[in-house]
């Protein structure tokens, strides 16, 4: 039986294993999907040891996508440009990386209906998801897209990597003020799921925009519940696109591809 694990901290929320064991029930295969708590400071040591004991694949969650992106061996070409890994599997003795996540996202706003051409997106937070996230909103004719982070360094990097073939990428502060009507905000940080306030880019909301958190939990997540609060109509959270990262990994691992549908009412109320 192959044995695959879901990696990061905290880690015990993930719906990871559930969602894995709904596709093998799919491919008809038996396999075993773990959540193992791993900080950063254990990962080499720990990863190594899981390819050791004979893990097939790991998917690599908060906050050890960069890490996981240095870790790698061979990285896919969205992986190298998004600087960010959430799929690790060995082939051929070496370790390869893959992010999933931006086509994920990619897929799951698809399937909401919710259009990016054309369109004004703020995405809050700059690690290791918005990193994976950003190359995917970029290849989908945004008007604009602007990253606000904490750590403003962090976003005039990610700005940086992109600006020259995207000038539709730009840099705000967290604290700055937007004056034009934002048609979607993604939110990135990991300001909910640690508990945490979010100070917020004044005028983010509007009265069009929709708010998508990457974040997901058995209530409203924090940010949504701000989001409600200051009038938006529409709120998502991630679980979609986790179910729909999941489906590639699962894919890159088993070849086989399942179907995503039904997945989310199948684990959701959680
Ligand atoms: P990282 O640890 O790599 O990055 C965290 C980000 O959050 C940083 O930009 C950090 O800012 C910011 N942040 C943390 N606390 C605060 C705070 N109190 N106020 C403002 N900003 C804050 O995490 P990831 O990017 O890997 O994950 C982020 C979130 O996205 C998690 O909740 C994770 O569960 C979710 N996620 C969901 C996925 C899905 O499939 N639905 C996929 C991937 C992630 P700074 O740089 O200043 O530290």
């Amino acid at each position: 039986m192959k044995k695959f694990a879901v990696i990061g901290s905290p880690i015990s929320h993930s719906l990871s294993p559930q969602i894995h064991s709904l596709f093998a029930e799919q491919a008809q295969i038996e396999i075993s999907y773990e959540a193992i708590e791993i900080i950063e400071s254990d990962f080499n040591s720990k990863v190594n040891q899981l390819f050791e004991d004979g893990y097939s694949g790991l998917n690599v969650t908060l906050p050890l996508k960069e890490i996981a992106f240095h870790y790698a061996d061979k990285k896919s070409e969205e992986a190298l440009l998004a600087e960010s890994v959430n799929t690790l599997f060995l082939k051929d003795s070496s370790v390869c990386g893959e992010t999933t996540d931006g086509q994920g996202l990619l897929l799951d706003l698809q399937s909401k209906e919710i259009e990016l051409k054309g369109s004004n997106v703020v995405i809050l937070g700059a690690g290791g998801s918005a990193r994976a996230v950003i190359p995917s909103l970029l290849s989908s004719n945004l008007n604009s897209l602007y990253i606000a982070n904490r750590t403003s360094k962090k976003a005039v990097d990610i700005v940086n990597i992109h600006k020259q073939n995207n000038p539709e990428i730009n840099q705000i502060e967290m604290d700055e003020s937007i004056n034009f009507e934002i048609d979607l905000v993604v939110n990135s940080t990991s300001a909910g799921t640690l508990g945490e306030e979010l100070v917020l880019p004044e005028g983010i909301f509007g009265t069009k925009t929709k708010s998508y958190d990457l974040s997901y939990s058995e209530e409203i997540t924090p940010f949504n519940l701000i989001a409600k609060k200051r009038g938006i109509k529409e709120t998502y959270d991630g679980l979609g696109m986790l179910i729909h990262q999941a489906a590639l990994s699962f894919e890159t691992w088993n070849k086989f591809k399942p179907s995503t549908k039904d997945i989310e009412q199948k684990i959701r109320p959680l």
